[in-house]
């Protein structure tokens, strides 16, 4: 995974600061050096590399003033709170992932297609029903032929029941009934899947807010693909600027060289991120906090 570059890179370029004798100007201007260009390389955003380099060095230089501080660590520290906080949407993450048992959740899910919404929905289902929840899926995508099917497929695989029409035309009736349905046999966690398009049109847009308006869902999150980098931005405000998109999954983090493009470019909207997908397999979902993923990414 080239995200693990990325960390291998940045925890080579601290071996700097912690193998010098001394730390001066120079080491650390060439420890910064390497990870701002690691950063570059990972498709992160320019501005916020940037920001990180001068506040590190500010922390920095702060640190030559104190007594008897450890410069080390004040620097790697510096290092790990600016990554984690480059990556942080300032929204409280935990809150939109601890979701309360034994009431009816309903989530919403939205995307392009091809961004791994069906794939997405059916790894959050089983993510949570590890955690004894009781989940249900919902398909509302009569847009791609198929869709009910894989939905069906991928379910059945995961033993989660679901809901979906082979002759409904609307997915908001669809959506409708499927959620009401899970609810009347107290599912506490409703999952309904939309449908997507190639590209942002409004026609998705407008489906998307009448499956909203008849599901009154508690979350919407907007599944996107990861491997877009810097495209990410415009994406996700896209998304955000129609329905009320309260949480983002990345997917296909997997082996992709921008994958810190999109990280950086959606907690730039101010979307939370609260799950990355490491490929097509039900278990490859991890949970995304910013601050434990750079722990991870360092080693
Ligand atoms: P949808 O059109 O948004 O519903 O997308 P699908 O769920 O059908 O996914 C599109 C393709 O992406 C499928 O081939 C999935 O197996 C694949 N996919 C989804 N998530 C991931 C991921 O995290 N990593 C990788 N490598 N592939 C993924």
């Amino acid at each position: 995974m080239v995200l693990n570059e990325l960390g291998q890179k940045i925890s080579q370029a601290l071996s700097m600061i912690q193998n010098a004798e001394s730390i001066d100007e120079k080491v650390l201007d060439a420890c910064l050096k390497e990870i701002v260009t690691a950063l570059l390389q990972a498709d992160v955003n320019v501005r916020l590399v940037g920001k990180l380099r001068d506040n590190v060095k500010t922390r920095a230089n702060n640190a030559d003033k104190g007594a008897g501080l450890n410069k080390r660590k004040i620097i790697e520290k510096a290092v790990v709170d600016e990554l984690s906080s480059m990556l942080s949407s300032g929204v409280d993450e935990k809150k939109l992932v601890d979701l309360k048992k034994g009431q009816p959740n309903v989530i919403m899910f939205v995307g392009l297609q091809g961004a791994g919404k069906t794939t997405t929905c059916t790894k959050y289902g089983a993510f949570y029903k590890k955690k004894g929840f009781k989940p249900a899926l919902v398909c509302a995508d009569t847009f791609r032929a198929g869709a009910f099917d894989q939905l069906k497929q991928n379910a059945t695989k995961m033993q989660i029941p679901f809901y979906g029409s082979y002759t409904e035309t609307d997915p908001a009736v669809i959506a409708a009934k499927g959620v009401e349905e899970f609810k009347k046999a107290n599912h506490d966690l409703i999952i309904v899947d939309t449908s997507g398009r190639h590209k942002q049109e409004d026609s998705l847009f407008e489906e998307m807010r009448q499956v909203s308006a008849m599901t009154k869902p508690d979350l919407i999150i907007f599944v996107m693909d990861g491997s877009i980098g810097q495209a990410a931005e415009d994406q996700a405000k896209a998304f955000k600027d129609t329905v009320e998109v309260g949480a983002v999954i990345l997917t296909k983090m997997d082996g992709h060289a921008k994958g810190g493009g999109a990280l950086s470019a959606v907690a730039a909207t101010k979307s939370p991120i609260v799950f990355i997908g490491t490929g097509e397999h039900m278990d490859e979902f991890e949970r995304f906090e910013p601050k434990a993923f750079v722990g991870r990414l360092l080693g």
